[in-house]
């Protein structure tokens, strides 16, 4: 029986990866007190079964820089442990069967140009030569990635855990965690039990590591974690004679890939409908068991593979594998701390790359833990990202039969998730399907992405190339700026913010002044003290005491996190008051004629100017019509009570006809703010950019007095920007741009386009990204003489470049 102590500084909960990698790192920098308790053995969950593929190219750049990180440790690990990872650097190859396939890959290389990941596109012959075992037929390209590798994962996690433990750290095997105690809003400890003894340790912090087991902990605190097992198979076969080393190989077209060691060949599979596991919870006694072999599931994937690889023909099976790992509604894993409870740290749910993630995700949590903020933008993987809602067991058990096969599924640009729909809707929802919505998912809330035809099927088809809806997306993004569209933007997140000091309060927490008059509403970023975004929002000042927030929906919790974190003594509530109202913005030249033609109110530029917010009198009912725009135009955000938006928006489309009212989905929003130049959160802007650089310096006042960023503003201001953000617009009418394109400066590669779209006014593809300065001071138009390409899926496309957006800079059309 291990001696526990009595307090710590922290307590990890799981001996997987996870948990050793998050020990490792916090002793690293330092921490002393360090316990993790394993309920059973070390690596003993997932961890030991992984088939152990280390790949770098991940989606963004910051996920690409945490799997480098990873391969970099797990190639120290052994001289600084004395314990072996496995780690070979053999390559990876992945071939494309399809056009479609192919453009993916040659978009997926362009950005591993960008991200600095080595990246050679390989003709068939040229996989070939380096993979003598396939059968080329169907085979179109491939990629090749030399800095890949394959690695043991147990012994992985076993260094980590011993280079903790040489820096102080205890790791104790046979303790579960039952309980995180809680008091006041912050953890105060667990209890955990060894054998019969049970017993408590008071710590500050917890990070649950708990991999599958993790839902059901954090959920007796509150605490939203949403995952859930799925079954995940392989094969190993016998020793095949005469097999060399070889690359890892993965032929995503058939949900499969292969990974070499020691002359066997592990075949494993992402199959198109996964099974959820564990649905009545993880059993109690699980310890490096393996669930049932179902060969009837997995031999779709066998069949495939022994046509690709026909040696597989004649090898015999050695090990037919089926282990659980944790899968989450987005296929991404959840770090940081949960915004339910101060203290409750989390590193889990890693949907099948929790090997490749761990390295680098341990070392981004702990410095998060550290320095109460994370080392760079983590928006994708953050736990603020998850809805309370997606506790519901039955919603993710569904959702995951989904999500393991996207991994391998083709990635195309807009794809939508088909499973668990339909959670959050409109009160508008069934109007606009009768109109031929077609809807995307955004934090469960269903949102009309654009608008069929009559007689044309209301559903995506997809593909990198011009997809069937652009018609129907430019045609709304035609009327947005030349008659008038109506959108629904119910998803908006809305948060009353309220009380004696509820401006001192919004004072100190945004950049922008919010001492305004009753009515104004001012567009503000919350800044951290870094000077990044934590939030981009409109406040609209309501009374002396109430203020209204407006924030997009996915970043809700994460707002309120924010909002609540920084909560001080000052006599505030904070509610989220997202569903009492739904939101119709009326945009275009005719906005103004259409709404007075349902609205006796005066809506002229003197008694209702931009940037402010009244009551008014819409059909027989009452809406707060808000003078601002996302799309760069005349118009109204029509805020209504959800009881009451339909007939809003009856009346609204009855009267449209005769105003060239065109109902408009989510895609021509975008891209029409994209021509506008208007920052999105999560793309545009992140908590990592700084305010200025992101050009939004015109939202932030340093003389109002202090607030939080003010001092970064202030050095920023002094030192000058490191780097801007630009507009690009295609020379080319033809290419589409989505983002992560990578942008050349006269020829080299400086960055990448964090938004994309198509321009329909401006008559090509648009897309907004980070220049650097060639030196500290650099002008503007320094910057602009320079010639700028884009990397299309490969292809140099000319870029016209601006720091004022191309579509009406001066922004007169907002203000007719
Ligand atoms: C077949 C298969 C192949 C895979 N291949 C790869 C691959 O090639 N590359 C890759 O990157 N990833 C791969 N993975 C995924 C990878 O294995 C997992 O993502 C990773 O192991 C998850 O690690 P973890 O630490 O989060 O979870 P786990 O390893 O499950 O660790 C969680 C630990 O928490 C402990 N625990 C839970 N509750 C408590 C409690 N209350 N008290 C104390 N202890 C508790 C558990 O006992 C467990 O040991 C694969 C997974 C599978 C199933």
């Amino acid at each position: 029986m291990a001696v526990l102590p009595s307090s710590a500084r922290v307590v990890i909960i799981g001996g997987g990866i996870s948990g050793c990698s998050v020990a490792y790192h916090l002793a690293k920098l330092g921490w002393t007190d360090i316990v993790l308790l394993e309920r059973k053995k070390l690596t003993s969950g997932t961890t030991w079964h992984a088939a152990g593929l280390v790949g770098q190219l991940r989606a963004s750049q910051n996920m690409t820089r945490l799997a480098k990180y990873s391969a970099d440790l797990y190639r120290t690990l052994e001289a600084e442990t004395g314990l072996a990872t496995g780690l070979r650097q053999c390559g990876s190859i992945t071939v494309a069967l399809s056009a479609e396939r192919q453009e993916e890959l040659r978009r997926q290389a362009a950005m591993a140009r960008v991200f600095g990941v080595e990246v050679n596109e390989l003709s068939p012959s040229d996989i070939l030569s380096l993979y003598p075992h396939l059968n080329m037929k169907d085979v179109v390209s491939g990629v090749h990635l030399p800095g890949d590798g394959q690695a043991d994962p147990g012994n992985i996690a076993l260094a980590l855990a011993k280079g903790a433990r040489m820096l102080g750290a205890q790791i104790v095997e046979g303790v579960i965690v039952n309980e995180v105690t809680q008091a006041d809003g912050r953890v105060t400890g667990v209890t955990w039990q060894q054998g019969e003894e049970t017993g408590t340790i008071a710590t500050g912090h917890v990070v649950n590591c708990g991999g599958m087991w993790g839902r059901d902990l954090a959920a007796r605190n509150g605490v939203t974690l949403p995952l859930h097992a799925c079954e995940h198979f392989y094969i190993v076969t016998e020793s095949i004679p005469g097999l060399a080393q070889l690359p890892v190989l993965r032929v995503p077209d058939e949900c499969a890939y292969y990974k070499e060691d020691a002359g066997k060949i592990l075949l494993g599979a992402f199959e198109p409908k996964a099974k959820p596991w564990g649905m009545n919870g993880i059993p109690a006694d699980f310890c490096f068991d393996q669930l049932p072999e179902d060969f009837d599931h997995f031999e779709p994937i066998l069949e495939a593979a022994v046509n690709r690889m026909p040696i597989l023909a004649e090898a015999g099976i050695h090990t037919f594998f089926n282990g659980p790992e944790s899968f989450t509604p987005d296929d991404r894993y959840y770090l940081g701390e949960a915004p339910e409870l101060t203290g409750y740290w989390v590193a889990a749910g890693y949907n099948s790359i929790g090997i490749v993630s761990s390295g680098g995700a341990g070392m981004a949590l702990a410095q998060w833990m550290n320095d109460g903020e994370p080392p760079f933008d983590l928006w994708e993987v953050d736990i603020r990202r998850a809805q309370p809602f997606q506790k519901n067991r039955r919603y993710l058990q569904e959702r995951v039969t989904e999500t393991l096969g996207l991994l391998y599924a083709d990635h195309f640009p807009y794809r939508q998730m088909a499973t668990s729909r339909g959670i959050r809707r409109s009160p508008l929802h069934e109007h606009l399907k009768a109109r031929g919505a077609v809807f995307g998912e955004v934090a469960g809330w269903e949102r009309a992405n654009w608008f069929a035809d009559e007689g044309q099927t209301a559903q995506y088809e997809y593909t990198w190339g011009r997809p069937n809806w652009f018609q129907n997306s430019r045609a709304e993004h035609m009327a947005l700026r030349e008659t008038v569209g109506l959108l629904d933007m119910t998803s908006f997140g809305k948060i009353r913010v309220e009380g004696r000091d509820a401006l001192i309060f919004l004072q100190r927490m945004c950049a922008n002044q919010m001492d305004v008059a009753i009515g104004r509403i001012v567009y503000t970023q919350m800044l951290n003290e870094r000077g990044g975004i934590e939030c981009d929002l409109t406040v609209t000042r309501m009374s002396e005491t109430a203020f209204f927030l407006v924030v997009p929906g996915a970043t809700l919790q994460r707002d309120l996190a924010w909002l609540r974190r920084h909560l001080g003594d000052e006599f505030v509530v904070i509610t989220d008051v997202t569903a009492a109202e739904a939101v119709l913005p009326l945009m275009g030249p005719n906005a103004r004629d259409l709404l007075s033609a349902i609205s006796p109110a005066d809506l002229s530029n003197d008694v209702h100017p931009f940037g402010t917010a009244r009551e008014i009198e819409v059909g027989m009912t009452l809406a707060r019509a808000h003078r601002v725009t996302y799309v760069g135009e005349l118009g109204w955000e029509l805020y209504i009570p959800t009881d009451q938006a339909a007939h809003v928006f009856e009346a609204l489309v009855a009267a449209g006809a005769d105003h060239g009212l065109k109902l408009c989905g989510l895609h021509a929003m975008d891209s029409c703010r994209i021509e506008k130049g208007y920052r999105h959160f999560g793309h545009d802007i992140t908590d990592e950019d700084h305010v200025l650089e992101a050009g939004l310096g015109f939202a932030v006042k340093t003389d109002k007095g202090t607030f939080i960023g003010r001092e970064a503003v202030l050095r920023k201001r002094e030192n000058g920007l490191a780097r801007r953000m630009l507009q690009f617009r295609l020379t080319d009418p033809e290419p589409l741009l989505f983002h992560n394109e990578p942008i050349l400066r006269d020829g080299v590669i400086v960055g990448y386009l964090t938004s994309g779209n198509y321009g329909h006014a401006l008559c090509g593809a648009v897309g907004l990204g980070y220049v650097p300065c060639r030196h500290a001071g650099e002008t503007v138009k320094e910057m602009l003489t320079s010639t700028y390409q884009i990397d299309v899926a490969g292809r140099m496309v000319g870029a016209e470049a601006s720091l004022s957006p191309l579509y009406d800079p001066k922004s007169q059309r907002i203000r007719v």
